[in-house]
């Protein structure tokens, strides 16, 4: 799969020059590739087909209403978090009931509409959210499908604000409790036991944590079997990608190995990698397998375009200063993440210099870059802040009063806007004097 690589010249996505689309509908702006988000679909897909299973895109990473539409048309379900994530599946032409809610703080209205629609199943955290759940499945007299979420207490070896499965964390319930849970929301009427969750965080590049946490539940899964009706067990998401390549320097097509989750990868993990940990403990359950990725997906698949505004030199320091904050995207300032920075001129010469790259936001954190030896960049030029397709546009904030950035997929030798810039007007919409 070759999603972005240079092309008479240019950065192109699939068959689209990255500059066309730029000039089009200006910067910042993010672009998606819908071919490489089917194609890791369906090598996830296949890399499974000896399980019974059903991939649930976790429409958090990126929830844009053409990309929901573009997977559920393969047949995807979805792993929601929130009643706003539900009404876009919706929106999407998504079927509830192949979505599971997650979550730990959901409100009776989220509940309410998620019971309303017939979810697949409510992944429930706490045992004051099962008794929540329980008391308004009661008022509209349905029994709400639940799967208690557990937490394993491994240790993924990932960022500390994308580890979920340790027991510090605030999410799930402890593995040594989980049994006692399930024979109480046995005892809830207006609850049916559906199936067992799990999610021990995101970015994960070893496969080990993920089979280490399958089989620290295994034997509550065989237990639980015997005593009810089980329909799955969910083994979560959290396949990290690779952000840094040597794509820049030249060297390397991003996409160029086929069976890697990204082409030029130092990371041991790939698609074939994570099947081989998981499917020997899983198959051995006999259960519905549910898998919950979403960086996976579309990380790898969506570039976040931006024009070079000024070129700065200070005693210390020189800044390119772009058209990109990080209120487009904040991956770098929140998580310190890496995103290799691509000029979309393919560069004649490998000039390089030593630089900082900078958003207009008034944050120190406001960078994309820094000390980073980058080829030489002039104002005007565009670049490509590449794997931006997950965690981007969904956490992008309309800070220092910036319209959000619009969005564009490209098929092929097409592409679409498929979310249009915001406006000013935009801004302001709703307030009031
Ligand atoms: C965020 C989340 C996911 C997806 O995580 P990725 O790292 O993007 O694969 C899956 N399941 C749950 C419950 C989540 O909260």
């Amino acid at each position: 799969m070759h999603s972005f690589r240079y092309h008479n010249g240019n950065l192109h996505c699939e068959g689209v020059d990255l500059e066309r689309v730029a000039e089009k509908y200006g910067t910042p702006l993010y672009v998606y590739s819908a071919g490489t988000i089917l194609d890791h679909y369906r090598r996830l897909n296949s890399a499974l087909r000896d399980l019974d299973h059903s991939i649930c895109y976790a429409v958090k990473a990126n929830s844009n209403r053409a990309i929901l539409n573009l997977l559920l048309r393969e047949g995807a379900g979805f792993d929601i978090v929130s009643g706003g994530e539900l009404f876009r599946v919706l929106a999407a032409g998504g079927d509830p009931q192949k979505c599971t809610f997650a979550g730990v703080g959901k409100s009776q209205d989220e509940i309410e509409y998620a019971l309303d629609q017939r979810v697949l199943s409510f992944n429930v955290e706490s045992e004051a959210e099962l008794a929540y759940i329980d008391r308004i499945a009661r008022s509209k007299d349905l029994r709400a499908p639940i799967a208690l979420r557990v937490n394993p207490d491994v240790d993924a070896g990932t960022h500390r604000y994308v580890s979920t499965g340790r027991s510090e964390n605030k999410f799930g319930i402890a593995l040594d409790r989980a049994a006692e849970v399930y024979e109480r929301a046995a005892r809830l009427p207006n609850i049916a036991i559906r199936g067992v969750q799990m999610h021990i965080g995101s970015q994960i590049t070893d496969a080990a944590p993920f089979a280490e946490a399958i089989a620290k539940v295994t034997a509550l899964i065989l237990q639980l079997k015997e005593q009810f009706a089980l329909d799955f067990f969910s083994v979560g998401g959290g396949i990290g990608i690779v952000y840094e390549s040597s794509f820049a320097s030249g060297s390397g097509d991003w996409w160029s190995e086929k069976d890697r989750i990204t082409a030029t990868s130092t990371l041991p993990l790939t698609i074939h990698d994570y099947a081989a940990a998981i499917l020997p403990p899983l198959r051995a359950l006999g259960l519905r397998v549910l898998l919950e990725p979403g960086r996976l997906l579309v990380g790898n698949a969506g570039v976040l375009l931006t024009r070079v505004r000024y070129i700065k030199q200070t005693e210390h320091k020189k800044f390119v200063i772009v058209d990109a904050g990080m209120n487009d995207l904040i991956r770098p300032a929140l998580y310190q993440s890496y995103h290799e920075i691509v000029p979309v001129r393919e560069p004649d010469d490998s000039a390089r210099e030593l630089v900082d790259v900078v958003g207009p936001v008034c944050e120190s954190g406001d960078f994309f870059a820094q000390d980073r030896e980058l080829t030489k960049m002039h104002e005007g030029d565009l670049a490509a802040l590449m794997s931006a397709g997950a965690y981007g546009f969904v956490m992008a904030s309309n800070y220092n009063s910036r319209p959000l950035p619009a969005e564009v997929l490209v098929q092929g030798e097409s592409f679409s806007l498929v979310r249009r810039r915001q406006t000013m007007e935009d801004l302001v919409r709703g307030e009031c004097n």
